[in-house]
């Protein structure tokens, strides 16, 4: 077996172990693969070990690999930073689409998403951590933009997504994303819906299960450690 399925295994062995604990089921736990800065080489191996859904940060990279792989059925994720100037790519290329935080980003990706596809899949990027560092709206501006959102005929509102802030341990690292599941929840309880809740990452995925996570988007503990850009 090839490190890459290896560690696949390894991860997907992780998710049942949370889910089990959780009471929750693991096929309602998607894997996310991570494969940003990684070669196209390095997807192959993971679809061979039957990896599906593969999670890319930066446009311009993302848009070479899904070209070269165009024979495999893989559903690709945008989960990097939204940019006004790569919306048109992301609509045209992407099933889903993590991290929008204003309503000018869904605006664009509804008017821009060809037709001929289905509704563009979107979380909402939520700042848990209150950092103004973070990119993604505060708790308090979610159900607003939510609701906009919900309305934009090309997208389909699925939930939440986060990236906290780095925490050591279970019950910190549990907190955060308590608060996105509470988040979804009082959405929810307002009619939109919404099934998906995007969270948790090599470092912290136990603790995302626990909490509720339906989409983990790991990276380093698939593919190996990035070089920093
Ligand atoms: C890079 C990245 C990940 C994966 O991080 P790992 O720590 O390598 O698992 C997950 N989510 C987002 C938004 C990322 O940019």
């Amino acid at each position: 077996m090839t490190a890459i399925a290896s560690n696949l295994q390894a991860v997907n062995r992780v998710i049942a172990q949370a889910a089990y604990i959780a009471q929750r089921r693991a096929e309602n736990i998607t894997l996310l693969a991570v494969s940003k800065v990684f070669p196209v080489a390095a997807v192959r191996e993971a679809h061979k070990a039957g990896q599906l859904a593969f999670g890319e940060s930066y446009v311009q990279e993302a848009l070479d690999k899904i070209a070269a792989l165009r024979d495999l059925p893989l559903e690709w994720h945008f989960i990097g930073p939204a940019q006004s100037n790569k919306t048109r790519a992301i609509a045209e290329n992407f099933s889903w689409m993590h991290s929008v935080d204003r309503l000018k980003i869904a605006e664009r990706l509804s008017a821009q998403r060809p037709r001929n596809l289905p509704p563009l899949n979107v979380c909402i990027q939520v700042n848990v951590s209150g950092e103004d560092t973070k990119s993604g709206v505060s708790p308090g501006e979610v159900l607003e933009l939510a609701q906009a959102v919900a309305q934009l005929p090309q997208l389909k509102l699925r939930g939440l997504m986060a990236i906290p802030a780095p925490a050591e341990g279970l019950e910190l690292q549990r907190k955060p994303y308590a608060l996105l599941r509470e988040l979804m929840q009082q959405l929810n309880a307002q009619g939109l819906g919404l099934d998906t809740l995007s969270m948790g990452m090599s470092h912290d995925l136990e603790a995302a299960v626990l909490e509720g996570a339906t989409i983990v988007r790991v990276g380093s503990a698939i593919f190996g450690e990035r070089q920093k850009l």
